[in-house]
């Protein structure tokens, strides 16, 4: 059975050369970013705040932010409290709430467990910030996937360009290295990448190549 480890900052691709090379190796993907975005939105709809970690904890504690994953035709459907959430994680909202509550160690605690037992029971693709080095540290196959900070506002600059958007570059470069510095300081499973983990840099290559990339290192890993 086939575990691949994927982390790197924000901004990288992940979660689509994820979506993709899952789809090669016919394996499924769990974003895990969808796990905490989902428990985010959990909490606003809670009515608690999300800065309050002790009534954040509470909330876990209660099982009343209940993660769950599911699988259409090999696409991820993401439960919280038993209603589906996907069409709403991508949000801003539900952004700036990941953000916050992925802080907290109650929070960690639940989903890490979560993403183990989902990886348990079948071959997988698992994308976030933490898998190589602590939710499947013994992952055969551990991959850092990471750009420049920019190339990674560029291509942020060019999806908001498409949505018609006029962004500013200064302004995207600096949400950039706002977000990276706040997921490699926190306290709680800061994002590093694993010493087993092989890193690819995307600055200069193209999606398919960073795909082709990434195949020739699984290859390589578990076939030798
Ligand atoms: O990857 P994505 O942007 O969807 O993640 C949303 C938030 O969840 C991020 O701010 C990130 O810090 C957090 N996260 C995390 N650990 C993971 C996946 C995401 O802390 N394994």
């Amino acid at each position: 059975m086939i575990t691949i480890a994927m982390d790197g900052p924000v901004g990288a691709g992940k979660s689509t050369i994820a979506d993709e090379v899952a789809k090669r190796l016919n394996i499924l993907h769990l974003d895990t970013g969808a796990m905490y975005r989902a428990v985010g939105l959990a909490v606003n709809k809670a009515g608690v705040d999300m800065h309050d970690e002790a009534a954040v904890t509470a909330l876990c504690e209660a099982g009343k932010a209940h993660v769950d994953v599911k699988y259409e035709d090999g696409a991820q459907k993401t439960f919280v409290n038993g209603e589906d959430v996907t069409p709403f994680i991508r949000t801003q909202e539900a952004g700036t709430a990941a953000s916050c509550i992925s802080r907290y160690a109650a929070v960690r605690r639940m989903l890490v467990a979560r993403q183990r037992e989902i990886a348990a029971t079948q071959p997988m693709l698992m994308d976030g910030r933490d898998i190589g080095t602590v939710v499947l540290k013994d992952a055969p196959v551990k991959i850092y996937l990471t750009a420049s900070a920019e190339a990674r506002a560029q291509r942020r600059m060019k999806q908001l360009q498409e949505k018609g958007e006029n962004p500013d570059f200064e302004e995207i470069l600096r949400e950039v290295n706002a977000r990276d510095y706040q997921d490699m300081n926190r306290e709680v499973d800061p994002l590093r990448c694993a010493e087993d983990a092989v890193v690819v840099d995307s600055s200069d290559i193209n999606f398919e190549e960073t795909v082709q990339a990434i195949l020739r290192i699984v290859e390589e890993k578990h076939v030798g």
